[in-house]
């Protein structure tokens, strides 16, 4: 009996930024993912997708930002988006 061959094909879960796997099914099935050495669950990004640090969510959301009409050539995100990622990463 082989259990893998069975077992649905799903897109895994990976950071949005770096490409780490992540542990669970990608974010589009709308569930969680955790991190594979910290154990945690990951965060998600401002704009969707799940980041594995506060690196990378800082990084994918500045992409992203950029990445908008009007956004050409942005280097830095605004003080409200820095602090409400900061935020988000801060572990009670
Ligand atoms: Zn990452």
């Amino acid at each position: 009996m082989n259990t893998e061959a069975t077992k649905r094909v799903r897109e895994k879960a990976t950071c949005r930024h770096c490409g780490k796997s992540l542990i669970g099914d990608a974010y589009q099935y709308g569930g969680h993912a955790h991190h594979p050495d910290k154990g945690g669950q990951v965060k998600t990004c401002h704009y969707g997708g799940f980041v594995c640090s506060v690196d990378c969510d800082y990084s994918t959301t500045l992409k992203l930002e950029g990445s908008m009409p009007g956004h050409n050539g942005q280097v830095a995100l605004d003080f409200g988006m820095r602090e409400s990622i900061r935020k988000k990463w801060v572990t009670p």
